[in-house]
């Protein structure tokens, strides 16, 4: 037998007293079921309620088949105040369930039980804000989700609310920024009218005259959310009872979600804190670009477009100067050799190329910073394979390398192996070319 969920016609009751009839234990304290209970169970894309019963936290809601069951960290009565942990039973420890007390209360199985003693009487409280909250965001979104049926006959086909996230998937490919305007503007308007909310709980004749947004799986029991002229709805979830308690409906976002489209949203409490800090990030954007809020994209453009022409410039200056470098370095002799305390790898590499390419040489230079490399270019006129003698600073860097004939490279751990690796290579290069070293 089921007991009387409060949270159904109540949902502003915060505070509420019910007998315990069921107290089980359970590997994260106790498992409770309350003759009456004003929990929100995790149920219909809305997240469970938390709070106290008696002295125990309620960690967790969950409804199971017709029952309510709330999870809790300790005993909320008899042995109030004693965290289940502190038990020496091994049951919980073990994370294996105990029987625990059977109560003769009315919803456990109706009949008294003969000798049972009806469970004990307990103070709860719901955690409000948390529980507002919900309501805020679950009346937002039936009024969100009406809009894109009404003005753009988009039907919502999933719902996701956590504590931080809030999203109704479409079932339409795509949305444009115009749409969404539309259908905020006629959302907020809704919000602005400040129409009731309220569930009304009709018979079959009743249920199949009224304009339900979706047809509900069944026809019997059914509880169906009304917004005073606006949407019918069958819903199981808690709501608040005037439409102005939502404050603000935002569209924050969209994206494409295999067919359809997700819509990221707020409402009342969380759109006003993400207004602030989008507003907060606006302000000092505003203040580090030095031009008015309405001047950022622009101002932004114009940074990010210069810096691409700063970024082209430096390219074209480096290549210069590497060309003067590699013209310097190749009046050296046939094999040159160099190495740097520290030079990015791929003007290191430039270099090499650029000293090969003015025809009878054989690069060998070496970088011990940022990262220790050698890298080996020769000239096409040379009858030498690179990979050979990358072979040799592979050896003495102990790390890996590799490339073409004409050019390879080899890396290490070892910073202060690369000036001995470069002098090695250069050694190998003069041999392999029948020079003196
Ligand atoms: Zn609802």
């Amino acid at each position: 037998m089921s007991e009387e969920r409060i949270y159904y016609d109540q949902p502003y009751l915060t505070e509420f007293e019910a007998r315990v009839v069921a107290c089980d234990r359970c590997p994260e304290g106790y498992r409770i079921k309350l003759d009456r209970c004003a929990f929100y169970p995790a149920s219909g894309g809305q997240p469970n309620d938390l709070g106290v019963i008696g002295e125990a936290r309620v960690l967790d809601v969950v409804g199971e088949g017709d029952d309510v069951v709330c999870i809790v960290d300790r005993e909320p009565g008899g042995g109030a105040g004693t965290p289940a942990g502190d038990h020496a039973g091994s049951g919980a420890q073990a994370g294996v369930a105990q029987a625990g007390v059977a109560y003769g209360g009315a919803a456990h199985g109706g009949a008294a039980h003969g000798g049972v003693a009806p469970g004990p009487v307990m103070k709860c409280r719901i955690d409000w804000d948390r529980r507002f909250d919900f309501m805020q965001q679950h009346t937002g979104q039936h009024i969100l989700s009406a809009s894109f049926e009404k003005l753009l006959d988009a039907e919502t086909v999933g719902f996701h609310l956590t504590e931080h996230n809030l999203t109704v998937d479409l079932d339409i490919p795509a949305l444009s920024r115009e749409d969404t305007t539309r259908v905020e503007a006629m959302s907020n308007s809704i919000v602005f009218e400040d129409r009731p909310v309220a569930p009304v709980y009709p018979t079959r004749d009743e249920l199949a005259k009224l304009p339900l947004r979706k047809p509900p799986a069944r026809t019997e029991g059914i509880r169906v959310i009304v917004v005073k002229d606006f949407d019918h709805s069958p819903c199981g979830g808690t709501h608040v009872s005037m439409t102005g308690q939502v404050g603000i409906i935002k569209v924050l976002g969209w994206e494409k979600v295999r067919a359809g489209t997700r819509v990221a949203f707020a409402c009342g409490s969380r759109a006003v804190a993400d207004y602030g800090v989008k507003n907060d990030i606006v302000a000092r954007l505003s203040s580090v670009l030095s031009v008015s809020v309405l001047e950022i994209e622009a101002a932004a453009r114009r940074l990010t477009d210069q810096n691409a022409q700063y970024f082209k410039r430096i390219e074209a200056m480096t290549k210069e100067l590497l060309a003067h470098e590699a013209a310097a370095l190749a009046s050296a002799g046939t094999v040159v050799a160099k190495h740097f305390e520290t030079r990015d790898l791929g003007e290191l590499r430039m270099l090499a190329g650029l000293i090969a390419a003015a025809g009878g040489k054989v690069a060998v230079l070496g970088s011990s910073g940022p990262s220790p490399h050698v890298i080996v270019a020769r000239s096409d006129d040379l009858d030498l394979d690179a990979r050979k003698l990358i072979e040799v600073a592979k050896a003495v860097l102990g790390g890996r390398g590799g490339g073409s004939p004409k050019q390879a490279q080899a890396g290490g751990q070892d910073s202060s192996a690369v000036g001995p690796a470069v002098e090695a290579v250069r050694q190998e290069a003069l041999k392999a070319l029948g020079l003196e070293a």
